[in-house]
């Protein structure tokens, strides 16, 4: 099969080509729906018509299948479980799966003049990558939608010398290549004292908190108001959870089915989607990435995680267009709070990557909901653009905490620095600014634990003592207040009494019951 490419992927192309003639580590920052596979096979059979060999790393299976889809008639070798082993004087271009080619060490003093890497912000790449490319190489591509960890010190990211990039979501939607989004704040749970494992919340304590009839009906729900009866997909945290929301999803009258791991019969699944037969799709992380269903035009996030990947990845599998129809995204975990921006609005640009600055530090507030609509949008809007609600001023008194911090503290600072002193200045700065965005507490504690500190990877428990109300107990029942008057944006009417609970216990260090 050939491919035409469209004319913005011919440009980063040629850009690539450019670049390759000054640097050798290029980073190519693609996003969701520019058709990274695309790209990529065309670079490969590029280097394959010029006689040079090049090396496709990747981590998952499925996506070797859909670059030698997209690799036309050349010959390839294929280092993956389940293939043979090919030769490496047959052909020009390989693809291997990282986890196959470490394991065969016989591959890894080959000379290669390309190696590109797949989602090379993962750190599942490791020290092997690095020996690779110090060995023997001369142009190393790496690709990646979401290169958020490509700060100075982490991962290989500190060896891109140039960078490509791809039109942003905003602009694949001018172009049509990506359908308009709007998104919807649903009602959920706190998540910030879920243990985090490996950098992601433990999907098994999560699963105790989203996986109950009550929580699923409420999400579902909404969809059922909210949703336009748009074929769906949703995202469970384990596969009981994605069993138990496809079991009430049947319940409520919304034909579901289940796609996980081991689910065979895919393809009738998607045809009867297509058809409309099932108007939704149920998983885990089975249809999260690669898998394409334009006819999915709601999205369902059920489950919380902190990869801000996964979160558009997940987000992407609506975005692809279809009748020119909207998308509707429903956050019923507060995932979106997560992301620098909603996807539609975050732009990298060659200097922003090649900086290597973190994209969000502390004291910028992305996403609000609107109270009115329900609807989440870019925090600078003071109307909202879908029901024209006015957003209040923020109230005077905590506008005046957030300016006595003025100097902000960086997570950088804090890991250079690495005293107890300057991680709860951070804790406390991160608690100021949560307040001033009109939140409580919570997301305090879960934006501490993203920085993933080494010394202390949870604030300790005195730390946030005094640092909003300085132990005046009528200025935070003023607060209270003010929520309860609906000034604040984040809840709508009371605020819950665990809510509460947990600023009491921050500021003052002790339960107690200070709110009445
Ligand atoms: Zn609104």
């Amino acid at each position: 099969m050939t491919y035409t490419l469209r004319p913005f992927q011919q440009k980063i192309i040629d850009e690539v080509i450019e670049s390759a003639k000054k640097h050798q580590n290029i980073v190519l920052v693609s996003n969701t729906g520019s058709g990274k596979t695309v790209i990529a096979a065309a670079i490969l059979k590029r280097f394959n018509d010029k006689n040079r060999k090049a090396i496709f790393f990747v981590d998952r299976i499925d996506l070797t299948s859909q670059t030698i889809g997209k690799l036309g008639n050349i010959k390839y070798g294929v280092i993956a479980s389940g293939y043979p082993e090919p030769n490496y004087d047959d052909c020009n271009v390989f693809i291997a799966m990282i986890q196959s080619f470490e394991g065969r060490t016989e591959w890894h003093d080959k000379h290669w003049d390309l190696q590109m890497y797949d989602e090379c912000h993962e750190s599942s790449w490791r020290s092997l990558s690095l020996k690779l490319i110090e060995a023997s190489t001369k142009w190393v591509i790496g690709l990646t939608a979401t290169p958020y960890r490509l700060s100075k010190k982490e991962f290989f990211a500190d060896i891109f010398e140039d960078a490509i990039v791809a039109p942003s979501f905003a602009e694949l939607q001018d172009m049509g290549y990506l359908a308009r989004i709007e998104y919807r704040h649903v009602n959920h749970a706190d998540f910030s004292q879920v243990k985090i494992i490996a950098n992601e919340y433990s999907q098994e304590e999560v699963s105790k908190i989203v996986n109950t009839e009550k929580t699923i009906r409420e999400c579902l729900e909404d969809y059922l108001k909210n949703g336009e009866n748009k074929r769906a997909i949703a995202f469970g945290s384990t596969v009981d959870h994605a069993k138990e929301i496809c079991r009430v999803a049947n319940d409520m009258g919304i034909t579901a089915e289940l796609v996980v791991g081991e689910t065979k019969e895919r393809k009738f699944i998607f045809e009867r989607c297509e058809q409309g037969i099932t108007q939704m799709l149920v998983t885990v992380d089975a249809l999260s990435k690669g898998f394409d269903l334009p006819a999915i035009k709601a999205v369902l996030l059920m489950a919380p995680t902190l990869s801000k990947s996964r979160i558009l990845q997940r987000v992407g599998r609506g975005a692809r267009p279809y009748n020119n129809e909207v998308c509707i995204v429903f956050d019923c975990v507060g995932c979106l709070d997560n992301l620098p921006a909603l996807p539609c609005e975050i732009v990298h640009t060659k200097e922003s990557i090649l900086s290597r600055q973190p994209i969000r530090e502390a004291g910028e507030a992305p996403v609000k909901t609107c109270p009115e609509c329900c609807r989440i949008i870019g925090a600078y809007h003071s109307v909202c653009p879908y029901c024209a609600y006015n957003f209040p001023h923020k109230p005077k008194e905590i506008v005046e905490m957030d300016r006595a911090f003025s100097k902000l503290i960086t997570a950088r600072e804090v890991k250079l620095i690495n005293t107890e002193e300057i991680h709860r200045e951070y804790f406390r700065q991160l608690l100021r600014s949560e307040y001033a965005k009109s939140r409580c507490t919570t997301g305090a504690y879960t934006k501490y634990a993203e920085r993933k500190f080494e010394r202390y990877p949870k604030p300790l428990k005195h730390w946030g003592v005094g640092a909003i109300f300085n132990g005046d107990r009528a200025k935070f029942k003023q607060f209270c207040d003010t929520v309860k008057s609906g000034a604040r944006v984040r809840f709508r009417g009371e605020m819950p009494q665990w809510m509460i609970n947990n600023m009491i216990e921050t500021e003052w260090g002790v339960k107690q019951n200070v709110a009445s």
